[in-house]
């Protein structure tokens, strides 16, 4: 039984990974197309609607029609480059590569009805932006982008397909949470804001789409070594934006930058370490709400259900990234 997926954000990191092992996974194989035939150029730009179908038009093959299982979105086409040299520069037949910006209600219309016609079995929300620094420093329009992406994104695009899937009594939802959506992290207030938001928009929908035979699971990433450290906006402790915060805040956000450069070179999981959380929540009867990728956190996360006030979750998360004095610790 073939099974096909709609992921968002898969110009690069986990999206991308997770698009390249599924298209060439046997369970998600399209139907059959030679798509390089008689030693003709591979397209190797993806263009609007890029596929195996109008790849072999474009070289003047008659096709049967084709219904890739992996439709990989991106909001840039242009950077679909990267996907397709993972995949050894030439685009199979089980994938199609269609323009998706989540932040777009026109874009995410067009992409559901591109695959209106095909069943859609798993929908993947993983675009996603972050954004760290001092609140003081945020401004009004990067914290506006991000909830635009992160949360209003997520919701737009479970939106678009979730009547589809809702007709059909079946489907499954995955959406890349975060570690930062179960507890506040420091420096990441809005970032764990947006991530606590789709949290409770998950876990409210989740009741309401248990009769419809609809699972819904959050993977709870920590941190995974992709380019959303560098892609997220933050701030230089010494540039220009800092100034006017107090001299305190700036040495803890100092201590706080060299705390997170450590914590992800001594324990940043790989993209494919991470992306056996997501085929279990397609793969398993009946996969769970939430499904963390790694045990990291759990000690901290333990505190938040062990002392309900949350003081010493604030306590221990201060010592862990601070450091109980001035030395600084690493682990939790
Ligand atoms: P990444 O920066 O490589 O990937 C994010 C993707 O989202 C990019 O391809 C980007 O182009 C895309 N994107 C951004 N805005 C978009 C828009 N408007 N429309 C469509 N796509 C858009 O980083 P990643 O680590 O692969 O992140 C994927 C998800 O995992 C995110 O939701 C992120 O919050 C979450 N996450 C990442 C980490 C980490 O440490 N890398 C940790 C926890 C959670």
């Amino acid at each position: 039984e073939r099974t096909t997926v709609l992921i968002t954000g898969c110009s690069s990191g986990i999206g991308l990974g997770l698009a390249a092992r599924l298209a060439a996974d046997g369970r998600f194989k399209g139907k059959g197309v030679t798509l390089c035939p008689g030693g003709a150029d591979p397209p190797r730009v993806p263009q609007p609607g890029w596929a195996a179908a109008s790849a072999a038009e474009r070289l003047g093959v008659t096709v049967a029609v084709v219904s890739p299982p992996v439709y990989a979105t991106m909001r840039d086409l242009a950077k679909g480059q990267r996907l397709l040299e993972r995949l050894g520069g030439c685009c199979p037949d089980t994938l199609e590569v269609l323009q998706l910006d989540v932040t777009d209600l026109r874009s995410v219309a067009a992409a559901a009805q591109r695959v209106q016609e095909q069943r859609l079995d798993v929908l993947v929300c993983n675009a996603g932006v972050g954004l760290m620094g001092p609140l003081e420093t945020c401004s009004e329009q990067a914290m506006k982008t991000l909830f635009e992406v992160n949360l209003f994104g997520a919701i737009r695009t479970i939106q678009a397909f979730l009547p589809a899937m809702k007709r059909r009594r079946a489907g499954r939802i995955l959406v890349s949470s975060s570690i930062g959506g179960l507890q506040g992290l420091p420096f990441n207030a809005v970032y764990c804001a947006s991530k606590f938001a789709v949290e409770g928009l998950c876990e409210s929908l989740a009741v309401v789409l248990r009769p419809f035979n609809i699972h819904l699971t959050l993977v709870e990433c920590g941190p995974v070594n992709t380019s959303f450290l560098t892609n997220l906006r933050r701030p230089d402790p010494e540039g220009s934006e800092m100034q006017g915060l107090d001299a305190e805040t700036r040495g803890l956000y100092r201590r706080f930058l060299q705390h997170c450069q450590s914590l992800f070179r001594h324990t940043a999981q790989e993209v494919e370490d991470v992306l056996q959380a997501f085929l279990e929540a397609m793969g398993t009867p009946c996969p769970p709400l939430r499904r963390v990728t790694t045990q990291l956190f759990a000690p901290l996360l333990r505190l938040r259900l062990t002392s309900p006030d949350g003081s010493a979750y604030v306590q221990a998360m201060h010592d862990f990234v601070f450091g109980g004095g001035e030395a600084g610790g690493d682990q939790p």
